[in-house]
């Protein structure tokens, strides 16, 4: 799945509002948010596989479903995903 550029030049964090960067999610983190997202989408199974990541602070948004998710409460800590 592929983040659409034009969605990508307009997203920014909310936190620090810097670019981000796509990375793919390892294994364990896309089990660990498709349990938590499966919560939130009760009629579909959420698909969870990439991540917007902070070129400044490092955080990393997932995109489920092919949204993304600008959150801070949502976002995986800097360093938890690695590249
Ligand atoms: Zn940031």
């Amino acid at each position: 799945m592929a983040i659409d550029p034009k969605l990508l030049e307009i997203l920014v964090c909310p936190e620090d509002h810097a670019p981000l960067e796509p990375v793919e999610l390892p294994g364990p983190v896309r089990t660990r948010l498709v349990e938590h997202f499966r919560e939130q989408l009760k009629d579909e199974e959420p698909v969870v596989e990439t991540g917007l990541r902070c070129t400044r602070c490092g955080r990393v948004y997932p995109v489920v479903s092919d949204i993304p998710v600008m959150l801070l409460d949502e976002a995986l800590a800097p360093g938890e995903v690695e590249s």
